[in-house]
């Protein structure tokens, strides 16, 4: 059994919502603590032990980049994964993303199978991908990504600036397909690299 930290992305609608919906109003925050129930609910039937940087709808004390850092590494987290909703200024922009710190690490590991798994799920949606460096995530500085010690990714499920997808974000059904897809890429990882079993 593993130790999996699960970063619901943003604070809360008053504190940092995130991006919001100009279709449907809904928000980033509440899409992603909502994904990340239930991929918790899954890694948990899973056998594995999961904790969220975030909880409640509204918890101010998240907006800090450096108290989900810092409560995933205190925690001793062997995975972090960060849920996120994407948003362009263009609304024809569409698709999922997943992200790495820059270089090979075992984050790209995971967020390949973490990729894998979103595709294979949703074969009619688009995975943006980044194939320069042999695997298809993109990498950036994210503060997320940098400061936690464990392997780690972050996801960009959908675009909530397109107005398909901000439906789609909003569905509950696709949202449960969603998280499963998460939760297998996960256990998926940990099949490669060897859980610690005790
Ligand atoms: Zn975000």
């Amino acid at each position: 059994m593993a130790k999996v930290c699960i970063d619901p992305g943003h604070a809360g609608p008053t504190t940092d919502p995130g991006a919001v919906s100009p279709y449907t109003g809904l928000r980033e925050a509440d899409v992603a603590l909502s994904v990340s129930l239930l991929v918790r609910s899954y890694l948990c039937a899973a056998g594995h032990e999961v904790c969220l940087t975030r909880t409640e709808l509204e918890q101010p004390e998240t907006d800090d980049l450096g108290y989900r850092t810092q409560f995933s590494n205190d925690w001793g987290a062997d995975l972090f994964v960060s849920l996120h909703c994407n948003s362009a200024t263009i609304p024809s922009a569409h698709g999922f993303e997943v992200w790495t710190s820059p270089g090979q690490t075992q984050g790209d590991v995971l967020a390949t199978r973490v990729f894998e798994q979103i595709q294979g799920e949703f074969p009619d949606r688009y995975g943006r991908a980044d194939y320069s460096d042999g695997d298809p995530d993109k990498e950036s500085k994210f503060y997320v990504l940098v400061y936690t010690k464990a392997p780690a990714c972050l996801i960009e499920m959908a675009f909530l600036s397109n107005e398909e997808e901000s439906c789609l974000l909003a569905d509950a059904a696709w949202q449960d397909r969603m998280a499963r897809a998460v939760a297998r890429g996960i256990t998926d990882y940990f099949g490669i690299v060897g859980g610690d079993t005790d």
